[in-house]
């Protein structure tokens, strides 16, 4: 048997060799991917990369934000720390570099924002108040003063230029950013004779009002010296009355003749809308003296026939005054009648003992129902309408104040239908009767109807007058400004 020579067989590890062998593939691959990759920092700044600021603006910085991006893999939420610089001087004029700073995987990123401060607001320049007179006859101008200060500057007064010419006096003045302001007066040569100088001029107009105010005057003596108390006025002015007044102006310092001065005072009315009788026959209920305990139950009643009235108030039932809230809500008209309602005292408490009370009364009622419904009327109905009598121990009342009240813009509204309520007639057949019979004889179309909410038997003969309207064709309508009035002759 030939020997056979064993040779030692070289273990062979295929498993290892396969496992380096990736090892080395997979690190190749890897470092592949991070080259490919190429993460790095991207740093950008928050918001505006240019701002302009105002002067004296503080600069709130906005910041950065660096964030980590490669290709391969993307956006990595990894945490990257921003060092912002704000320059120390960031408030003063002019530009700035606002820089940020970051550092990762071993380099570092800078990114900027540019500041830019600029001075926009105006220098302020203030002349001095210059009395009545800046120039004599003598000497010419005499400058009383001046001074501009700016924000960023600070006192500029040197730097104002001033040019004068025959009758005015112009100023001018720039800060360091060109921001330029003007100023002007007039001037003034003060008087070598005594003299009047009427404030708004000889001739005035003004609105018809319950007061008028003299724009005043200024008198000098001589040497130009203010001499306001030497000086009477005489003349009258009714301010509520529309017409040409004059009033005189007499300066007497006991030296030398008085000096006289004249101004002309036009009232005229204010403008008031006119009234347009409406096309539709038309029945126009009115409620006066309310709101009061039936109020409530009219409302309802109107309500329901979506019936639009017109209320004229007073403020005699205190306890029901929030109805004029509801009354305006629904759509009726609310306005005034008076707020005392005192046309019987035989003095200053009765509303027609002056002009003066009669528009306080009217004033404060106006006031009242602004307050409950956020709106001023114009409108109103005098107590005992403008044909009263009751007024004549103030002779001439009415018939000042039926001129004066729409002079002041404020129109008047009576009634040519009376349910009778306030006189005889206390059941609500007889009301309604009269309402029916009224309404019946007015020949021209609308019919304004004068009731009293204060009276329960007028109240309980509305709803048959509403029916009875509705079934013969008329219209119900609440008064407006353009209404018709159905004025009163005036007997006082
Ligand atoms: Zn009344």
């Amino acid at each position: 048997m030939a020997e056979t020579a064993v040779k030692p067989v070289k273990k062979k590890r295929p498993v290892l060799k396969v496992i380096i062998v990736v090892l080395i593939v997979l690190a190749v691959l890897i470092a592949a991917a991070v080259l490919y990759d190429g993460r790095h920092a991207e740093l950008t700044v928050k918001g505006p990369a240019e701002i302009d600021l105002a002067y004296g603006e503080k600069y709130a910085d906005a910041g950065a934000e660096a964030r980590s991006v490669g290709r391969l893999f993307g956006n990595l939420d990894t945490q990257i720390d921003v060092y912002a610089y704000v320059p120390k001087d960031i408030a003063e004029l002019g530009g700035h570099e606002v820089k940020y700073i970051c550092s990762y995987l071993g380099r570092s990123y800078e990114a900027v924002r540019i500041v830019t401060v600029v001075d926009r607001v105006n220098p302020v320049l203030e002349l001095v108040y210059s009395g009545d007179f800046n120039a004599t006859v003598d000497k010419g101008f005499i400058e009383p003063g001046y001074t501009a200060w700016d924000d960023h500057d600070g006192d500029i007064t040197s730097k104002v230029i001033v040019n004068i010419s025959d009758d005015m006096v112009y100023y001018s003045v720039s800060d360091s950013s060109g921001n330029t302001v003007f100023a002007q007066r007039e001037i003034l040569v003060a008087p070598t004779e005594p003299m009047i100088e009427l404030i708004g001029g000889p001739e005035i107009t003004v609105t018809a009002a319950i007061s008028f105010e003299d724009p005043g005057f200024k008198a000098y003596d001589a040497g130009g010296s203010r001499v306001n108390e030497y000086v009477t006025v005489e003349g009258e002015i009714t301010p509520y009355i529309t017409g040409d007044y004059e009033l005189t102006y007499t300066l007497d310092t006991g030296f030398g003749p008085p000096v006289v001065a004249v101004r002309k005072v036009t009232v005229v009315a204010k403008d008031v809308p006119a009234s347009v009788a409406p096309s539709e026959k038309t029945i126009y209920l009115t409620f006066d003296d309310g709101p009061g305990p039936y109020t409530e139950q009219l409302l309802d009643i109107l309500k329901k026939y979506n019936v639009k009235a017109t209320f004229f108030v007073t403020a005699q039932n205190p306890d029901y005054l929030y109805l004029i809230t509801r009354e305006y809500s629904e759509g009726h008209t609310v306005a005034v009648h008076t707020y005392s309602h005192d046309i019987y005292s035989k003095d200053e408490n009765n509303v027609y003992s002056s002009v003066e009370a009669y528009y306080n009364d009217f004033m404060k009622m106006r006031d009242v129902i602004y307050e409950k419904t956020g709106h001023y009327t114009d409108m109103f109905r005098f107590p005992g309408g403008s044909s009263n009598t009751l007024s004549r121990f103030n002779p001439g009342i009415m018939t000042t104040l039926t001129q004066a009240m729409p002079n002041m813009g404020f129109k008047a509204f009576d009634w040519n239908v009376s349910s009778g309520d306030a006189e005889g007639g206390r059941k609500p057949e007889q009301i309604k009767k009269n309402v029916i019979d009224g309404v019946q004889s007015v020949s021209y179309g609308y019919a304004v109807v004068l009731q009293h909410d204060i009276q329960d038997f007028s109240v309980e003969a509305v709803e048959d007058i509403l029916k009875w309207g509705l079934e013969n064709g008329y219209k119900f309508a609440a008064l407006d400004m353009t209404a018709p009035r159905t004025p009163h002759a005036v007997f006082n």
